[in-house]
């Protein structure tokens, strides 16, 4: 069955707001077997909402539209839709003022993100499952991850496997340093089984959970192991995305951002000869860091990153986006590689922390060594 997502409002139309409610939509639905056909967006006027959602009813069997909902002056959806209905069943609106209203073939809902997945979750969608009942069997998903692995180091291998099950849909969506690999299909089984294959592929690189500091985490709890982190170029950003988890703290210990070279000095005992010599962005700095926190905490691993993140500060030695980072662990080798990150600063930092997150996994589940 197919359906349509209208998105109402200026905000959205101009770009101010980005149509997180077009996506929640879109993936809440399509998980459940639903076709989404169409995403529109239209403006805060009358006669255009009320000639997009006429246009989007006679194309599809629903058409779920949000924003717009409320009693302010730029609130016209009601409006536009009450010469087309009757009267429509209310929705609550359990954490905000506007309610929802449900007719045939067509849903409101309101504008703000929570309240609009709140309402869509717990009271249109009952009414949703009831009246559009799905034809096909439910599709399945089944997803997982491959660190450090680019697009094109998988795709020969995932071309084979669609071979292999032709009716399973494969996709692969490319993060900074990581894929998410998704499967969706009729049967779980065969789903199951191509992961399985990706697995068996490449047994290092890959991860059950829905991203890598996830895999991370669940590793570090699994074997009773703690963490800490020294970090120049990323400012904190690894210790971000590892505490965004909750229980982050079951292991990890913290994260020093020793961002200038007194502070690497002061409190990871980086020499001044290898700061002098090597530079802040070297093998020898981040092998020292790593020394440093374990020398300071009682951390059983440890990662240290270092680099030019730009756009100023290259070199022709060290151009911007040389990214040094180290991996240890206590008692052991530790794994240190200097790297070529994307030029442009926010990608470098989230690809830093990416490929760091993915070497500390492949230390942590599989001993191996990924620059060494
Ligand atoms: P309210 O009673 O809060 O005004 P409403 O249904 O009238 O509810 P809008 O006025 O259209 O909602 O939007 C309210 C806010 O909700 C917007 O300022 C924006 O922040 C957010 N919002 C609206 N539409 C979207 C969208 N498609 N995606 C994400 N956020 C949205
Ligand atoms: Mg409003």
């Amino acid at each position: 069955m197919d359906l349509e997502i209208v998105s109402i409002g200026n905000e959205v139309l101009e770009g101010h707001t980005v149509n997180t409610n077009a996506a929640f939509l879109g993936r809440e639905l399509s998980r459940l077997g639903y076709r989404v056909a169409r995403h529109t967006v239209l403006p805060d006027r009358v006669d255009a909402i009320e000639k997009g959602l006429k246009e989007a009813m006679s194309r599809s069997s629903l058409v779920i539209a949000t924003g717009g909902l409320g009693p302010t002056i730029d609130d016209l959806t009601t409006r536009a839709v009450r010469p087309l209905f009757e009267e429509g069943i209310e929705l609550k609106n359990e954490i905000g003022t506007a309610p929802g209203l449900f007719y045939p073939g067509l849903i409101l809902l309101p504008g703000p993100p929570r309240e609009m997945e709140r309402m869509f979750l717990e009271e249109a969608l009952p009414l949703i499952l009831e009246q559009f009942a799905l034809a096909e069997p439910v599709r399945h998903r089944k997803s997982c991850g491959l660190c450090l692995l680019k697009e094109v180091e998988v795709d020969p291998f995932l071309r084979d496997l669609q071979k292999e099950e032709p009716h399973v849909e494969i996709g692969i969506y490319p993060s900074q340093g990581s894929l998410l690999l998704e499967f969706s299909g009729s049967k779980k089984s065969d789903l199951n089984k191509l992961a399985q294959r990706v697995k068996e592929r490449f047994p290092t690189f890959y991860f059950e959970e829905s991203h890598i500091a996830l895999a991370v985490q669940k590793e570090f709890i699994a074997r009773k192991k703690k963490l800490a982190a020294a970090e120049s170029c990323t400012g904190g950003a690894i210790a971000a995305k590892l505490t965004a988890i909750p229980d982050s703290s079951l292991y990890f210990l913290g994260s020093l951002v020793v961002y200038s070279n007194q502070w690497k000095e002061h409190f990871l005992q980086v020499s001044r000869s290898t700061l002098d010599h090597s530079g802040a962005v070297s093998r020898k700095a981040v092998d020292e860091m790593v020394k440093g926190l374990f020398h300071e905490t009682e951390a059983d691993f440890a990662v240290a990153v270092s680099g030019i993140a730009g756009p100023s500060g290259g070199t022709r030695d060290k151009p911007v986006g040389t990214i040094c980072i180290a991996i240890g662990e206590r008692g052991h080798k530790t794994d240190i590689g200097i790297l070529q990150a994307p030029k442009d600063r926010a990608s470098a930092i989230d690809w830093t922390v990416q490929t760091t997150l993915g070497a500390l996994w492949r230390r942590l589940a599989h001993q191996a060594y990924t620059f060494s």
